[in-house]
């Protein structure tokens, strides 16, 4: 379940916002977003996988929140581990292999749509 978003790393880019399956995060006009409904997360890990600042961790358990202390999550080096390990943005910057993950932005809408009925 998503458990932090770390302000001092958030670039306020919204992209966690968009990228939610089930619509966790609300978007707030000139700041970062906020985790607004964390017991609609459902631990897929995508706002992690997005996140181009490693300013998120979910943690692994999705039954339900857990304590988490930020400053010991950090020093773990924990935060974009689910991204390094599964070799998400290893190409970025590499022409010969562009993200076309915009290619997703109609199921997510379709998602964002469906969750907020
Ligand atoms: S994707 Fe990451 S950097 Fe962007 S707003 Fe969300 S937490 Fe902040
Ligand atoms: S883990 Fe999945 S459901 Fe939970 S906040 Fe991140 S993107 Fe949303």
């Amino acid at each position: 379940m998503i458990e932090l978003l770390l302000a001092d790393r958030c670039t306020g880019c919204d992209i966690c916002v968009q990228v939610c399956p089930t619509n966790v995060f609300d978007a707030v006009a000139g700041s970062r977003p906020v985790i607004a409904r964390q017991s609609d997360c459902q631990t897929c890990f995508l706002c992690e996988l997005y996140c181009p600042a490693d300013a998120l961790y979910v943690a692994p358990d999705c039954d339900g929140p857990v304590r988490v202390d930020e400053a010991a999550i950090v020093a773990s080096g924990w935060l974009g581990q689910y991204r390094r390990d599964s070799g998400w943005g290893q190409t970025r910057g590499d022409p010969d292999h562009a993200n076309e993950s915009w290619r997703m932005d109609e199921v997510f809408e379709r998602a964002r749509a469906a969750a907020t009925e």
